[in-house]
């Protein structure tokens, strides 16, 4: 029998999988890796073959993703063994690229064995675990083609390699302390530091308060001790980063639990093979507060390489583990970029001669409204891929994505692959992240896109690159592309009430929106309520600073009369920037965006001022609005009304209106934060209500960046599933514009399908 196995199937120990069962059940044949996926053949026994193919269906490898197998009887050959074949470089490459992996706990008990020969060896892996999708450079997957290729196999690597009892069996980035990689630690100009257990001494040096970066899977962190407040005030001002929190990585699951909370779910997620960051309550007054000012939560994750494991496993079991890079670059993973960006910033690094080939920065989830969601979606699961709810095979599509937290999308024959988070493209060294993430997408994958989707924006960077590609062209209203991504994660193609809230994407009519109710389906969308325009002087400025969009909320709600409260509630907005304020009022142009109310709420309860990193105030406000109990708070009416042409808006000056009065009234900054939490779900709810009476929809989809915060996505979804509607949002991809290249693919995808079947064109 010939079985064809697609999916995740490679760099996951397949073969030696096969091989194992084929031999316990008495059966000859072979299995090879092509680009397609896999091959196995076996002969022998009739039922035995029938057992040998339920347990490929039924009981692949852990890290497997069986997605479609196909048999074919054929002669038999009379083979009595059972080889693990090389690999097939032809045919088109449908292989699924495997995401890089924690080290799984058989090789964790090895590397603490003194009696092991991989002892405390930093590069320790096996076929259910370690590095693969940073340092593969084309497919199918073998050590030839990775960052493993410059290193020879010893003897005894060999040995373990060849032999199909061996757990190493055909793992490709096997190696071990006398032919693998070596660990390096040299001070901040690049020059070694002797020593003879680089990663002790390193551990020590952490423990005295110094900052070090350290080489992972997908690039540089800057690590320190999170315990030791000096050290990490330091750190902050190396990087010159206000308020961002750091993120922290723990020993274990109990040194996690000393500094902040969890439950079950969360406790899953953290320990899961793709150990992503995952944002946790915060034990108060446990760490320095300098780690995450402003915030109830940390950023947290376990160890995910053995040199993680060294450095936790000593002295300080809780380290800052922060993405190398000065502020908003990306990552750094080159070594000698790595050197000339954090040479300045670390005393001294901790590095290795394994090249990374693609960068890829840490994954950061949360669990809200019962599920994982996504704010970054990188290592561990980057580029595993999303499958659309229709073919594309003929007419492969490159989606560019926004602006911010730019991710690409490329699709082949029905599945769309995210690139790693390339992040935000006007900085020159991110845009050089997403000019390479395209070209590792194509390579990878084999395909050579013959449509680009893009963003509405003209001048986005995103926008002219598919412009300039002189691909077909779709172009693709941000807020669809926002709801278009919860569809295509869902397979669905049927139209909805779409809830997009979100900081800023440009509008079918060329205006700011944001707080957007759409109707709309995979191939259209129409505006059908959200939040009523409000005044935005400035632009961008007003987006960076909070307070001036509280000034611009106090005006239209109280005129003339708005100083004496912009005296009390924004002493920080200087009398200068109040008058300028005043001029441009008058001409300033609309937004509807929901980012700018949750800004104009934070700075009016004295929370946030400035918007040094994105979202800093909504999730200030949403981290103050945690502190309160939720049953005491109450929330701000503010009705629904028909603007005309079916169009339903609410005002958010008047729910600001009911939440000034109420902290003018003395109440606390929390039971004010989360009355406008539940004050902004409820005003969604009735604007779904009204929609759902006018056109017979039932199922409400939510996405953008707003929805990153949990207690907004909670009570929306709650409000909505308790009315009877069916709730639909981003699990796999970020709600933020991280995933917006998905919804712009999916768009894409489905339109081409729809026009080609009106046609009379079967297409795909
Ligand atoms: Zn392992
Ligand atoms: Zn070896
Ligand atoms: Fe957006």
């Amino acid at each position: 029998m010939r079985i064809e196995v697609r999916g995740l199937v490679q760099g996951v120990g397949f073969r030696p999988h096969a091989c194992r069962l084929a031999e316990r059940l008495g059966l000859g044949g072979s299995a090879r890796n092509t680009a397609s996926g896999l091959v196995i053949e076996v002969e022998g026994d009739g039922e035995c073959v029938g057992e040998f193919l339920r347990a490929v269906r039924e009981t692949p490898p852990p890290m497997a993703h069986v997605r479609d197998v196909r048999t074919e009887y054929m002669e038999p050959l009379g083979e009595r063994l059972f080889r693990v074949a090389g690999s097939a470089g032809s045919g088109v490459a449908e292989a699924l690229v495997p995401p890089d992996l924690a080290v799984c706990d058989e090789c964790l008990s090895e590397f603490w064995d003194p009696s092991n020969r991989r002892h405390r060896h930093p590069f320790i892996n096996c076929t259910n675990c370690g590095p693969r999708h940073t340092i593969i450079l084309d497919m199918p997957y073998d050590r030839v083609r990775t960052s493993m290729s410059g290193f020879a196999m010893c003897g005894r690597c060999r040995a373990e390699y060849g032999d199909p009892a061996n757990r190493r069996f055909h793992a490709e980035a096997i190696c071990c302390p006398e032919c693998g990689p070596q660990l390096r630690l040299t001070d901040s100009r690049g020059r070694m530091v002797a020593s003879g257990d680089p990663a002790a001494v390193a551990a020590e040096m952490l423990a005295t308060g110094a900052i070090l970066a350290v080489k992972g899977i997908g690039g540089y962190h800057l690590a320190c001790d999170a315990a030791n407040a000096a050290a990490v005030r330091e750190l902050r001002c190396r990087k010159r980063r206000d308020a961002k929190p750091f993120a922290l990585m723990a020993k274990d699951a109990g040194a996690v639990l000393r500094v902040a909370e969890m439950d079950g779910g969360e406790l899953r997620l953290l320990r899961g093979p793709e150990r992503p960051i995952v944002l946790l309550a915060k034990r108060n007054g446990v760490l320095p507060e300098e780690i995450a000012p402003d915030s109830g939560r940390f950023g947290v994750m376990l160890p995910y390489t053995p040199v993680h494991h060294l450095l936790t496993g000593g002295d300080c079991p809780v380290l800052v583990m922060t993405s190398g890079n000065v502020s908003d670059e990306p990552i750094a993973h080159e070594d000698d970029d790595a050197l000339r960006r954090l040479g300045p910033l670390a005393d001294a690094f901790l590095t290795h001669d394994r090249r990374i080939h693609t960068r890829t920065d840490d994954s950061v989830a949360h669990v809200a409204a019962g599920h994982p969601r996504f704010l970054r979606r990188s290592r561990g699961y980057a580029p595993f891929p999303v499958q659309l709810p229709c073919g594309t095979t003929g007419a492969e599509i490159l989606a560019t994505g926004a602006e911010l937290s730019v991710t690409a999308c490329l699709t082949r024959a029905g599945s769309a692959y995210m690139s790693h988070h390339a992040g935000d493209v006007g900085h020159l060294s991110a845009w050089e992240a997403f000019l390479c993430a395209v070209g590792d997408l194509k390579t990878i994958f084999g395909v050579e896109p013959a449509v680009a989707a893009c963003d509405l924006h003209p001048s986005f960077a995103t926008t002219r690159y598919a412009r300039e590609t002189g691909l077909s062209l779709v172009r693709v209203q941000h807020h669809h592309a926002h709801i278009a991504s919860v569809l295509a994660e869902h397979r669905r193609t049927d139209r909805v009430i779409g809830v997009a809230y979100d900081g800023f994407g440009l509008g079918d009519d060329g205006r700011a929106w944001g707080g957007e109710v759409l109707v709309c389906d995979l191939v259209t969308s129409r505006r059908a309520g959200g939040l009523r325009g409000m005044p935005l002087p400035g632009g961008d400025a007003t987006a960076r600073k909070p307070a001036r969009m509280a000034y611009v909320m106090l005006r239209s709600l109280f005129g003339d009369d708005a100083a004496s409260r912009a005296d009390r509630l924004l002493p920080r907005l200087s009398p200068e920037e109040r008058l300028v304020l005043d001029r441009t009022l008058a001409d300033a142009p609309e937004c509807t965006s929901m980012g700018r109310l949750f800004d104009a709420a934070a700075a009016l309860l004295g929370i946030c001022d400035d918007n040094t990193h994105h979202a800093q105030a909504p999730l200030a406000l949403e981290g103050r609005a945690g502190l309160a109990k939720p049953d005491e708070c109450g929330y701000y009416t503010a009705p629904a009304v028909c603007g005309g042409s079916g169009h339903w808006e609410v005002s958010g000056a008047e729910i600001l209106r009911g939440m000034i009065v109420d902290y003018l009234g003395g109440r606390t900054v929390g039971a004010c934060a989360r009355a406008f939490h539940e004050s902004v779900a409820r005003a969604t709810l009735d604007i779904c209500l009204r929609v759902r009476k006018d056109t017979g929809l039932e199922t409400a989809a939510l996405s953008g960046g707003c929805f990153m915060n949990a207690l907004l996505l909670e009570r929306c979804a709650g409000l909505l599933r308790e009315n009877g509607f069916e709730v639909l949002a981003n699990g796999i991809v970020p709600a933020g514009d991280g995933g917006l290249s998905l919804g712009q693919a999916a768009v894409a995808a489905w339109r081409r399908h729809v026009s080609c079947n009106t046609h009379g064109d079967t297409g795909d």
